[in-house]
């Protein structure tokens, strides 16, 4: 058996093309703000791509580049100023901040509305308790689509997560939860690695080690999601052993070119997603018709 190979990068183009004809009709454009605080090369390379990716779609991308210094409260001040300006759609600040900077409490005060990241606890809560109002988080978003690509119903389906991060294990868990799987989370601490994963009809590897899940760990017929970015001998990988994973998976997804394309399209999902709710909000209508906005 060979898997089908889902490619990301094809279906997150698909997303951005239907956004783009979307967002044409609308008479103003969409805005994003992004907070990028300090010198991280890497954030740097993530922030031009997501504003690249913002302007092929028609939303308006805002960097805020700010000191490597900035105090908490200054930074509060500068995300408060946004959360105020009705010109703004969405507000992302760009991870990792500097050190003395308290991530958590700096996410905490982008007001939930605006926040497309889906990083608030007012939204992580509101996908916890099942509500459709939640903004998602990009990456979750972009593997459930993954997942809903390869027309499987996965109701009932076992899910076994590996990672518990609040970026990317726990919403996806929640998210798959809220479509009638039963998950099991497992994280750096859980007993027989190996024997869970044989349980999983869904397997999403978000550990960020480099090909950890084996062929031997997959049932015969699974669907995998590999969601890891690990760079090996100057290589990019997932965590899973993608050449001899596709032996006995039924869909796997390669890495680059599986979920990492997608986060990019789900971010702009949200963003124009969080424009529609407050054109609503303001007595105003939007574009999507009903279709794909999921507020409309
Ligand atoms: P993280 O470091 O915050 O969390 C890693 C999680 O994996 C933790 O919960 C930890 O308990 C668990 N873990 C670590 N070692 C383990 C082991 N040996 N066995 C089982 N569990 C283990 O990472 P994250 O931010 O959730 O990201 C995970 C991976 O996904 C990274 O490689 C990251 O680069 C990648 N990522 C990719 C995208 C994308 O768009 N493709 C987005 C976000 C993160």
């Amino acid at each position: 058996m060979s898997a089908q190979i889902i490619d990301g990068k094809q279906a997150a183009a698909q997303l951005r093309e239907e956004l783009a004809r979307k967002i044409a009709k609308e008479e103003e454009k969409p805005v994003l703000a992004v907070v990028l605080a300090g010198e991280n090369e890497a954030s740097k390379v993530y922030v031009r791509n997501k504003k690249k990716a913002a302007a092929e779609v028609g939303i308006s991308c805002e960097v805020l580049e700010l000191s490597a210094s900035i105090g908490e409260h200054a930074l509060q001040e500068v995300i408060e100023e946004l959360n105020e300006n009705p010109h703004i759609n969405g507000i992302i600040v760009q991870l990792p901040l500097p050190e003395h900077l308290d991530s958590q409490r700096i996410l905490n005060s982008i007001r939930p509305e605006k926040d497309v990241d889906g990083f608030h606890p007012y939204n992580a809560g509101l996908l916890a308790v099942g509500n459709p109002e939640a903004v998602v988080s990009a990456t979750p978003r972009g593997i459930l689509k993954l997942l809903e690509s390869t027309g499987i119903d996965f109701t009932g389906k076992h899910a076994v997560i590996i990672g518990r991060s609040n970026i990317v294990g726990r919403p996806t868990a929640a998210l798959l939860l809220n479509h009638d799987c039963t998950v099991t989370i497992a994280h750096s601490k859980t007993k027989n690695l190996p024997d869970l994963v044989r349980q999983g009809d869904i397997v999403v590897a978000a550990c960020g080690r480099p090909k950890i899940v084996k062929k031997d760990w997959v049932k015969p017929g699974a669907l995998v999601i590999d969601v890891g970015i690990n760079r090996v001998e100057g290589k990019l990988c997932g965590d899973v052993d993608f050449d001899n994973v596709r032996e006995v998976a039924a869909f796997v997804t390669p890495v680059p070119g599986g979920v990492g394309p997608m986060t990019v399209a789900m971010l702009l999902e949200n963003t124009y997603e969080a424009f529609c709710r407050q054109k609503q909000k303001s007595g105003h209508s939007c574009h999507c018709g009903g279709h794909g906005c999921s507020h409309c």
